[in-house]
């Protein structure tokens, strides 16, 4: 596996493949790694021929300048994992590489950007995250690239600006891993003190308690969102937003029906955490 800093040196190390057809596949994330990211590897591993991963914690898209000094970061043992994991080259590069002197375009999708992260973050957020993942896209011309469904909102983004720029790829995305206790797993956790991270527990346990309501027969949003709420605050876990969306649209649905996403955002301690659940109307995800 190679470490590889620049645009330059990852074409060049690519076209090879590139010329003689083998697929290219690309993971982007932001490092320090868990089973998360590993799971997307490992899935693009076996589909692709040659694995690309980059690493790189993308400036733009934090809208809390604090949160980005504190992000956590682990160069040296994410190799170590992605070099176990069969990756072919790690993409890190620096700030400088990817936003140059007189730096000055913005990728910026409409319509789903605008509610849920898009509204508690600022259009910044996913300004941010369109721009850089057009970048990567450009850079590494990969066959298939891999997302987390923790994201939900940010998968959707990234299938929308593929889609709108005509770029050739095809946008797999991959289902949450969570801890044993059900928390998502995520970078953040880390920020999390023992007592947090049990507090933590409870967003996941809500999106299971809303599962358990529509399973039961309930098909009022507010009723089961309402559910939701009740087991998170239960442990001093306060929703910034708690939602029944559109699985495609991310429109709010008044009534469960179809393929329905129950989405949240909490703030516990240091760490903003996101999780969401698919459900369909047999409760079944
Ligand atoms: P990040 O480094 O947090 O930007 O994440 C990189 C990629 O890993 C994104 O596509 C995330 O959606 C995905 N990811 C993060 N956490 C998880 C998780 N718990 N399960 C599955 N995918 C995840």
């Amino acid at each position: 596996m190679r470490t590889l800093r620049t645009v330059a040196e990852l074409r060049e190390a690519l076209a090879p493949a590139r010329r003689a057809g083998r697929t290219i596949g690309l993971v982007p994330t932001m490092g320090s790694f868990h089973e998360g990211h590993l799971s997307l590897i490992r899935r693009a591993r076996e589909q692709c021929d040659e694995l690309v991963v980059s690493l790189f914690v993308n400036p733009t898209q934090f809208d809390q300048q604090a949160d980005l000094r504190r992000y956590p970061r682990d160069e040296a043992g994410d190799a170590r994992l992605a070099a176990e994991a069969g990756v072919d080259y790690v993409f890190a590069p620096s700030e400088a590489e990817m936003y140059p002197a007189g730096f000055a375009t913005t990728v910026s999708v409409a319509g789903i950007t605008e509610q849920l992260e898009g509204a508690q973050r600022g259009r910044a957020h996913f300004d941010g995250v369109a721009t850089v993942v057009t970048k990567l896209f450009n850079i590494v011309g990969p066959d298939v690239a891999y997302f987390g469904q923790k994201d939900a909102q940010q998968a959707l983004v990234i299938k929308r600006l593929a889609r709108d720029l005509d770029i050739p790829i095809r946008i797999e995305v991959c289902p949450t891993v969570r801890e044993p206790d059900g928390l998502a797993m995520s970078s953040r956790n880390a920020l999390l003190s023992p007592q947090e991270r049990s507090r933590a527990v409870a967003i996941s346990r809500g999106l299971r308690r809303a599962q358990e309501v529509v399973a039961g027969g309930e098909r009022d949003s507010d009723k089961v969102a309402g559910a939701a709420r009740a087991e998170m605050t239960s442990e001093g876990v306060e929703p910034e937003y708690l939602e029944l969306v559109s699985a495609d649209t991310l429109a709010p649905v008044s009534v469960i029906d179809g393929e329905v996403l129950a989405v949240v955002a909490a703030q516990v301690g240091a760490a903003r955490l996101i999780d969401n659940q698919i459900m369909t109307t047999n409760g079944r995800p």
